[in-house]
């Protein structure tokens, strides 16, 4: 039997990308996954292969920059199937543009969205966690919360600050059980890198390989991640029999 067997898993953004692969593999692992997202169709159509396969799930939509949607749906969550056991803090936006370009509020929605998004999260899930002495909260980061990213700032301080949140939140509730990591992947293959390559190539005048090799040469990497190597690395996160690996950054290259 799996760790994370019988357990209630909620995966921000787990209606496409890495999200999704990760509601997927929690799925299999016995885990009843709750995604969340602003898109139905994508949820439904996860929740879908999730079920269709023998595995428990709901498709639930939930904007995690509005702190009120947060809160209701985590009552939704606990009302029908039990409070949240792991939480997979996935969703996230992006944008790329010279600092001193970046809009306003292109910052105010990134940090809105990525740490704001996330805090709401957290904040809705612990209280639950420390009733049942379990938990675990994984928090998919980046390589940019490790270091600078050229035209990225946004992004990048927003996940310096997810990076933050994890560390300080683990020393807090370590002994309750619960552990709270986040994991640090570079470009992984999903809509966000297939965005970025076809906004470089609108704003140079480089090919799309030209692009891609660019973007993985800025990260450090000779290669793309998979989603499956993140969901991998997730599922090993939440398996955790105890919470001794906690406030770590894993980075995954
Ligand atoms: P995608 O763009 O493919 O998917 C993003 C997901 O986040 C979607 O499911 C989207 O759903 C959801 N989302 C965005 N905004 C919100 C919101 N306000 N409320 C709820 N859900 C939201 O991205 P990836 O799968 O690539 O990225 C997932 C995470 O991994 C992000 O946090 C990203 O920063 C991080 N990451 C990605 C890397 C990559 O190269 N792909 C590398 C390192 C980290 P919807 O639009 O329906 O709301």
């Amino acid at each position: 039997m799996s760790q994370i067997e019988g357990k209630v898993a909620l995966v921000t953004g787990g209606g496409r990308g890495i999200g999704r692969t990760i509601a997927l593999a929690f799925a299999e692992a016995g885990a009843h996954v709750v995604v969340t997202g602003r898109s139905l169709p994508v949820l439904e159509e996860t929740r879908d292969a999730i079920t269709g396969s023998g595995g428990k799930a709901m498709a639930l939509p939930c904007d995690i920059a509005d702190k009120s949607a947060v809160r209701s749906a985590f009552e939704t969550i606990r009302a029908s199937i039990g409070p949240v056991d792991i939480l997979v803090n996935n969703a996230g936006i992006t944008f790329s543009k010279k600092f001193h370009e970046t809009p306003d509020e292109v910052w105010e929605r990134i940090m809105q969205t990525n740490v704001n998004g996330t805090f709401y999260c957290c904040k809705a899930a612990i209280p639950d966690m420390i009733n049942n002495r379990w938990g675990r909260i994984i928090t998919i980061a980046s390589i940019a919360a490790l270091s600078g990213l050229p035209f990225s700032s946004a992004y990048s301080a927003s996940k310096h600050a997810q990076l933050g949140m994890t560390r300080s939140l683990a020393m807090e509730v370590a002994r309750y059980n619960i552990a709270v990591n986040a994991i640090c992947p570079g470009w992984t293959e999903t809509d966000m890198l297939e965005d970025a390559i076809i906004n470089i190539v609108k704003t140079t005048r480089r090919t799309p390989e030209e692009a891609r090799a660019d973007l993985l040469r800025l990260s450090g990497q000779t290669r793309s991640v998979k989603p499956e190597e993140v969901a991998a690395e997730a599922l090993r996160l939440a398996s955790l029999e105890d919470a001794n690996i906690t406030g770590q950054a894993i980075p995954l290259l």
